[in-house]
């Protein structure tokens, strides 16, 4: 009965270490989205911030909750990536964290409650609004989506399945447009028909996500 497992420490370090593979993996092609419309670095910046997350979750003791582990990392992914990323990322995870608390396990609602403080932090920090051809395109529909699915009773796995699928089209929908934050808005028109690269990344670490709850279940 899915909807009785919960969430736990074990799904996060897999959800962790899957984003670091799957950003490992899809480096150059995160790279070359921002070679496009920015300066070329996203892949190795994304890349470099969850490998140093995969690291430091190797010295911690094993018994931290999922709470603890995420504001950990977050915090590695601050100290550790330079671009705007690295600060974008590091206090959306660190937001998360903190709404979960000490909890050892949690449900769909409390997931679906650190992630609106992971979006809300993003939007604190960045000021990017959905449109803006941001990963606020990904992350803002994602967010919203798992909330409904979860809301109709939905249980977690397929909430999420249907998350990344919002991130998936909110990451496609970031091509048209026009970008009006960060270095990608240097280019003012000529940034229209390029995937904007932290969109791109978004959509990955939400698919490292599903993959890591479905594995579990
Ligand atoms: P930098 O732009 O500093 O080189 P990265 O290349 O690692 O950093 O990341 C670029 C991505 O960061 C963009 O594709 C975009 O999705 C995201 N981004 C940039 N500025 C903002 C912002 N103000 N709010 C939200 N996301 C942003
Ligand atoms: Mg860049």
């Amino acid at each position: 009965m899915e909807y009785l497992i919960g969430v736990d420490a074990a799904t996060v370090r897999r959800w962790l270490e899957g984003s670091a593979a799957v950003l490992h993996e899809q480096r150059d092609y995160l790279t070359q989205l921002d070679a496009a419309i920015g300066d070329a670095d996203h892949g190795t910046n994304m890349d470099r911030g969850f490998s140093s997350v995969v690291e430091k979750l190797a010295e911690l003791d094993g018994s931290e909750p999922p709470g603890r582990i995420l504001v950990t990392a977050g915090s590695t992914l601050v100290s550790t990536v330079g671009g705007a990323s690295g600060p974008l990322w590091g206090t959306a995870l660190r937001r998360a964290g903190r709404a979960l608390g000490d909890e050892a396990t949690f449900e769909g609602a409390a997931l679906a409650a650190a992630f609106q403080a992971a979006l809300d932090g993003v939007v604190e920090l960045g000021a990017a609004q959905p449109g803006d051809k941001t990963m606020v395109d990904a992350l803002e529909p994602a967010v919203r989506a798992l909330k409904e699915r979860l809301d109709a009773g939905a249980p977690t796995a397929e909430a999420l399945a249907s998350a990344r699928e919002a991130a998936d089209e909110g990451m496609q929908s970031t091509v048209p447009l026009q970008a009006t934050k960060g270095r990608a808005s240097y280019l003012g028109e000529r940034s229209i028909g390029h995937q904007d690269p932290g969109a791109t990344s978004t959509a990955l670490i939400l698919r490292a996500l599903e993959l890591a709850v479905a594995t579990e279940q």
